[in-house]
């Protein structure tokens, strides 16, 4: 091909003008993956803190597993380089978690060293890791792990429900009532129903014949129309769990949880096939595999699914992605939690389908909260921020009053 003088100095013209756009829009490239990097190394976490702290209960809570009087928490506190702060809890329940509040916060700190420095958007990578290092421990990873899905909503924007796979913007919670004598327990129901729940759950686990005067005079005090549940927390036999069941079916109740000792996965499955009433597993499911077990062993219609068991809001999810797969519903429980945890909780029934019940009270029962913001509830209806990451912030009075461990 000929080309002229004047058509060559054209196209040299031509591509030193390309030539200048190419390294003006790769110098532009270059400035912001290099922005991007920054950003990326400032958005690193860089301190961790945990603060261990009681609440007094404003009432006994008495249970056939242990009584609490006390919340004896802990709170977390991480900051990215580039200040972004997210917050956790942790609530051990020594009889189920089998942590104290001075182990797990020893934990706590430990698991907290290796969050230092990790990119908090690969919370998967930090959950192996954890799960690897104290692979129980659960409320100390479950602490840490939802301050990290508080940065991560927070650097995006978003509230963590909508970082999971937002399913519902609010839902119901029941309130507990717990053991004491029949008339004290259906004198506390009249209370709550006032207060605007619709939803009862009540404790029981002590012996058949109490248990049904207990269901007997709570039935009576709130009417047909309210929702009751029961917990036995482990108190029974399963031969005691199925005449128990039988006694109280008259007495509308929607599910029996935990009817039996954790470990009793046949005896679980003697209740499930021998009483009217669908059979719940909160202390037998801790994470994922205790689910496929009990799905295994056809014991189980529901699963109680706790942020202080599973070590924090992805094994929830695959808690309640498992039983999704087995056709089982779910709900989300708490321990001694403040509305730390406890929204946290909410915006894990906020992400799942599945996950039809809560029971998300622990708060009404503190006599303080150290949190502004976070879940409310009003009526027994929870409804979850729409702020970004938890929702949340610590009261700078109660804050003031800590001490890092
Ligand atoms: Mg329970």
């Amino acid at each position: 091909m000929n080309i002229t003088r004047k058509d060559f100095l054209k196209r040299g013209a031509c591509f030193t003008v390309m030539g200048g756009l190419f390294a003006r829009v790769s110098e532009t490239m270059a400035q912001a993956q290099e922005k991007t990097r920054v950003s990326e190394r400032s958005s690193r976490i860089r301190d961790v803190e945990v603060f261990p702290y009681s609440i007094k209960e404003n009432i006994e809570g008495t249970t056939a597993v242990g009584n609490i009087s006390y919340a004896e928490n802990f709170l977390v506190r991480l900051r990215t380089e580039n200040g972004v702060v997210g917050h956790g809890e942790g609530s051990p329940f020594p009889s189920i978690t089998a942590e104290t509040q001075k182990s797990a916060v020893v934990m706590a700190k430990q698991l907290g060293e290796t969050l230092r420095g990790r990119d908090p958007f690969t919370i998967a990578r930090i959950v192996a890791d954890m799960d690897t290092f104290a692979p129980n421990n659960p409320s100390s990873k479950a602490a840490l792990e939802m301050a990290v899905w508080d940065i991560c909503g927070k650097i995006t924007g978003q509230p963590v429900c909508s970082l999971l796979g937002r399913y519902r913007d609010a839902f119901e919670t029941d309130k507990t009532v717990f053991m004491g004598s029949p008339e004290r327990m259906a004198a506390t129901s009249r209370g709550i129903v006032n207060d605007g729940f619709k939803i009862i759950k009540v404790k029981v686990g002590e012996s058949p014949e109490m248990d049904t005067a207990r269901l007997r005079a709570i039935r009576e005090a709130v009417g047909p129309n309210i929702r009751i549940r029961i917990d036995a927390n482990q108190g029974w036999t399963p031969a005691e769990a199925v005449r128990c069941l039988r006694q109280i079916e008259k007495y509308q109740v929607e599910f029996a949880e935990q009817p039996v000792v954790y470990w009793d996965w046949v005896g679980m499955k003697f209740v499930r096939d021998n009483a009217p009433l669908p059979v719940m597993a909160d202390e037998s499911v801790h994470v994922e595999h205790d689910a496929i077990e009990g799905i295994r062993q056809n014991a189980i219609d529901i699963i109680n699914i706790k942020l202080m068991k599973a070590g924090g809001i992805l094994h929830g999810m695959r808690i309640a992605e498992v039983a999704a797969a087995a056709d089982l519903k779910c709900m989300v429980g708490c321990m001694a939690e403040s509305k730390v945890g406890l929204t946290a909780g909410a915006h894990l029934v906020c992400a799942q389908k599945c996950i039809l019940y809560a029971d998300l009270d622990a708060g009404l029962f503190l006599s303080e909260e150290p949190v502004i913001g976070g879940m409310e509830i009003k009526d027994g209806i929870v409804n979850i921020p729409h702020a970004p990451g938890l929702g949340l912030d610590l009261d700078p009075a109660f804050v003031g009053r800590l001490h890092a461990a």
